[in-house]
């Protein structure tokens, strides 16, 4: 089969490898229609997070059920599926309880599994044409239609960047009338803005500094601020003040947001030098811009190992120093981590098939998967556009 293959740092090639196939009892093995092109894609192409030569890349797939393992019950051959990033087994201690993403067994040892990812797992990725799915009973979410109908892009997404936007928004306890505002306008940011919107937030703000993502932000519906003009947490608190005309008392204090959200992770922009990181620099603007009594959701990537850490701020053991005394004094709640995805797929698959979301309304780029090394180079060096790139197989 082909697959898109990591050979070296900013290095990938399509090339033929091994098909995928039933190796145990509760595989499946999907063929791929299309698959997503992601933020952390990049950690392993940039070098930082310690990729193998050979590792088949992607995690965010989608496709039809080619063939199954006889101890597999729940899906069969010619369904439709979307393959959650996050591989579970579906009955252990955390599974039973909905926490997927720190699933005991699916890699024995450790907490938690993934396609195509270091540190999670010897499981390869869905750029390719075949890919196996371990526990495929759990990790199988069915779905209506055909390959390449009018939902392909929508269901994709709901792979990992959706679920992953619509979990910061559970991990900042996003509700009615709130005011929100996600840092990073890539597909999870604008996908935690766009769950956000769902749930009924009263004002959206959305934070980046390339242009095609806030245009993509102010065409969604949310507030989009950008970095390039300034301290965007006065910007923030300056576009609430002219809004908000009457006044409580204390709504001053207020003037912040009362939800925010993390979409960028480690590999955040210094304010002070642009093209430069500083993996702090998202943290303290949250909590300097986040309300007493808020909540503060991180969804993007803190990775363990950083081969490569900011100068400014980094380290290669992920340590970071951040305002624990100021979101302390403010009272915030701050959660984190990686999605669970069995608490959210069927939902949001249901969200699709009513009509309610469109969240592949955020993908920008269609490419055969024989364009990947192109598109992977234009991705990293954020040129061309490109906020969500989606492989046609
Ligand atoms: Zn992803
Ligand atoms: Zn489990």
């Amino acid at each position: 089969m082909k697959a898109v293959v990591f050979k070296a740092t900013r290095e990938v090639a399509v090339e033929d490898v091994p098909d995928a196939r039933v190796e145990r009892d509760e595989d499946v093995v999907v063929r791929v229609t299309s698959s997503a092109l992601c933020g952390t894609d990049l950690h392993m192409y940039d070098g930082r997070t310690g990729a193998s030569p050979g590792m088949v890349l992607g995690h965010e797939g989608l496709g039809i059920v080619e063939s199954a393992g006889p101890a597999v019950h729940r899906v069969q051959r010619g369904d439709r599926v979307v393959l959650p990033a996050h591989i579970f087994c579906g009955v252990c201690f955390n599974c039973a309880r909905g926490d997927s993403a720190a699933c005991l067994r699916v890699h024995p040892g450790h907490v938690g599994g993934a396609y195509a990812m270091p540190g999670m797992g010897p499981f390869r990725g869905s750029q390719a044409e075949l890919v196996r799915v371990p526990f495929a009973d759990a990790n199988c979410v069915v779905l209506p239609g055909t390959p390449g109908d009018e939902y392909e892009d929508d269901f994709v997404l709901i792979a990992d960047a959706w679920v992953t936007g619509w979990h910061a928004t559970e991990l900042a306890g996003v509700r009615a009338a709130d005011t929100v505002a996600v840092f990073g306008a890539g597909a999870v940011g604008l996908l935690a803005a766009y769950s956000a919107q769902l749930r009924g937030a009263s004002e959206v703000y959305s934070v980046d500094l390339i242009d095609e993502r806030l245009d993509k932000a102010a065409e969604l519906g949310f507030v989009p601020v950008d970095v390039r003009q300034g301290d965007p947490v006065e910007q923030i608190r300056e576009l609430r003040r002219a809004r908000t005309g009457a006044r409580l008392p204390g709504e001053e204090e207020m003037g912040g947001v009362m939800a925010g959200i993390d979409a960028v992770g480690f590999q955040a922009r210094s304010r002070s030098d642009l093209g430069k990181e500083d993996p702090r620099q998202v943290i303290d603007d949250l909590a300097r811009l986040i309300n007493p009594t808020g909540r503060l959701g991180i969804a993007g990537v803190f990775t363990a190992t950083d081969a490569a850490p900011a100068p400014e701020g980094g380290h290669a053991d992920g340590s970071l120093h951040v305002p624990w005394a100021a979101l302390f004094n403010k009272g915030v709640t701050v959660g984190f981590g990686r999605t669970h995805d069995r608490r959210y797929t069927t939902h949001l698959r249901d969200l699709i098939i009513s009509g309610r979301a469109r969240p592949g309304q955020i993908v920008t780029h269609h490419e055969s998967l024989e364009n990947a090394p192109g598109i992977y180079d234009r991705f990293d060096r954020r040129v061309d556009g490109i906020v969500k790139a989606v492989f046609r197989h």
